[in-house]
């Protein structure tokens, strides 16, 4: 472990449905269109009015439901589901969600997405006073919350204790007569409301679920929301008011599908901004522009479009290969990227080529795509990155909350270049992103309405259990690098 906390960071999806006959199928089919948000797990429970009905396990969602019977236990006409992305080593059943909890007045399912910043804090505190926990996920902490106030009723004690929980969370919870919603006061995690020609709501990260759900749009929940749905209909509270807009913006430069809508603005399109802007950032002399499959398409088709240069299919990717950003070792990693992505010889060979791709973090991908294209006869790579250096962890919920692990973060450009072997490296600056982004509802918020705490380390909230491990951090590489002017 370094110096700072290795939490366990969940960039997930959550579904959910009120009101529709085949509940647990119509959320089988949300989850599979957001399993691009996590591989890990899987899960769905269902209510039919009555009782709560669940099955989760571990891995892709056609495995967890490979038995068609599975789905088929799940009654009722409303569900939640959740696919995981955790970090590896905690990869137990128990942490795949939705989870359940049988109380003597009634069950409550739970499915989250995000990170909590003070769920160590609270864990001990709940522990201390007697809660017993199943899972180390943060997740948890909610429910142990709410039964500690739940002498006030079931929402008042929900919005006490999403006032206790701090970080970035979308929750999904279900009882046997509702379903609920909750964002974090910022909105770091995207979740939206769709409506079935039935009547029936639709709660989801994405819209991309709600087009296969046939759903229509009908909002993003915003942040401090609370969203109650039931019989009677879709009833908006807010737990909190002290709220402002600071949206992830890694969702737009690589967690979201492009076909998604976040906050008014289409993902690909958001991208292709990116690309066009860094082409006007960072023109470079090239051959054609190729761009890093999947997440990098869009940037790569609006680097060639604005620049003028041919946009060409220089790599390809296996589709029959899982994740490597989270396999546990370099040496895994870089197998990984190769198992993932070839080079077409046959376009790249003699070639100057530009490569987008939208982030560096540890360099991995990087590293081994220069390796790649130069060894099928590519002349020169010009790197170029559709997102600015990632030199601060995020502990909002993507996967990447060591500092120690970013190489932006203790390398200049030039050596970044240097390591990954390019003949140069280029990327798009901070204020240029968040003019591609352009998020229409951030009214007066900060950076546009983003988080973008990755990129110049000023958070939206304070970091509760991660303040101290990161300003250490901090004071570490600040010594290394005094360390190294001496020399
Ligand atoms: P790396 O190889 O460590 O430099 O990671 C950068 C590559 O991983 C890029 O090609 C991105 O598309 C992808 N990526 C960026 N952030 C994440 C994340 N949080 N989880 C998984 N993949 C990511």
């Amino acid at each position: 472990m370094s110096a700072e906390i290795k939490g366990l960071n969940e960039e997930c999806g959550v579904f959910g449905v009120f009101g529709a006959t085949d509940a647990s199928q119509l959320t089988y089919y949300g989850l599979h269109t957001l399993q691009h948000r996590g591989q890990e797990g899987a899960g769905i429970v269902s209510t039919d009015g009555e009782n709560l009905y669940q099955h989760r396990d571990r891995g892709l969602l056609s495995k967890v439901f490979a038995d068609p019977a599975e789905l088929k236990r799940l009654l009722g006409k409303a569900a939640i589901g959740h696919v995981r992305y955790g970090t590896s080593g905690h990869n137990s059943i128990a942490n795949v969600q939705p989870f359940l909890f049988r109380f003597h007045d009634g069950g409550i399912a739970l499915a989250h997405n995000g990170n909590l910043t003070n769920a160590i804090t609270l864990r001990r505190e709940l522990e201390n006073e007697g809660a017993v926990f199943q899972s180390d996920s943060d997740t948890e902490i909610l429910i142990h919350l709410i039964r500690k106030y739940i002498n006030k009723g079931f929402i008042p004690a929900l919005k006490k204790s999403l006032n206790i929980v701090h970080g970035g969370f979308a929750y999904l919870l279900l009882q046997k007569d509702r379903l609920i919603a909750a964002l974090d006061p910022n909105g770091i995690r995207p979740l939206c409301i769709g409506r079935l020609t039935n009547g029936a709501y639709v709660v989801a990260s994405e819209t991309c679920a709600l087009d296969i759900a046939n759903a229509k749009f009908v909002r993003d929940v915003l942040p401090g929301e609370l969203i109650i749905i039931d019989r009677d209909g879709l009833h908006i509270d807010h737990y909190t008011t002290q709220t402002q807009l600071a949206i992830c913006s890694m969702e737009y430069i690589y967690f979201a599908r492009p076909d998604s809508i976040i906050h008014g603005v289409t993902v690909h399109n958001a991208r292709k901004r990116m690309g066009k802007l860094l082409a006007q950032e960072h023109p470079v002399d090239a051959d054609m522009v190729i761009g890093v499959p999947n997440s990098s398409l869009s940037a790569a088709s609006g680097y060639a479009e604005e620049s003028g240069l041919p946009y060409e299919m220089g790599l390809i990717k296996s589709q029959y290969v899982a994740r490597t950003f989270i396999q546990p070792t370099q040496e895994l990693r870089e197998l990984g990227v190769h198992m993932k992505l070839s080079a077409v010889r046959g376009v790249v060979r003699g070639k100057r080529v530009a490569v987008v791709d939208d982030s560096i973090v540890r360099g991995t991908t990087s590293k081994q795509i220069v390796q790649m294209l130069k060894k099928a006869g590519a002349k020169e790579v010009h790197m170029l990155i559709s997102s600015p250096p990632f030199k601060f962890p995020c502990f909002y919920g993507i996967d990447v909350s060591t500092r120690s692990e970013l190489m932006a973060a203790h390398h200049s450009v030039e050596e970044m270049r240097k390591l990954i072997g390019a003949d140069s490296l280029n990327f798009l600056s901070k204020d240029r992103l968040i003019r591609a982004i352009d998020v229409p509802d951030a009214g007066d918020a900060p950076n546009g309405g983003l988080t973008v705490a990755y990129f110049d380390g000023k958070y939206p909230t304070p970091l509760y259990d991660y303040e101290e491990g990161y300003l250490k951090s901090l004071n570490e590489q600040e010594r290394m690098v005094r360390k190294e002017q001496v020399k």
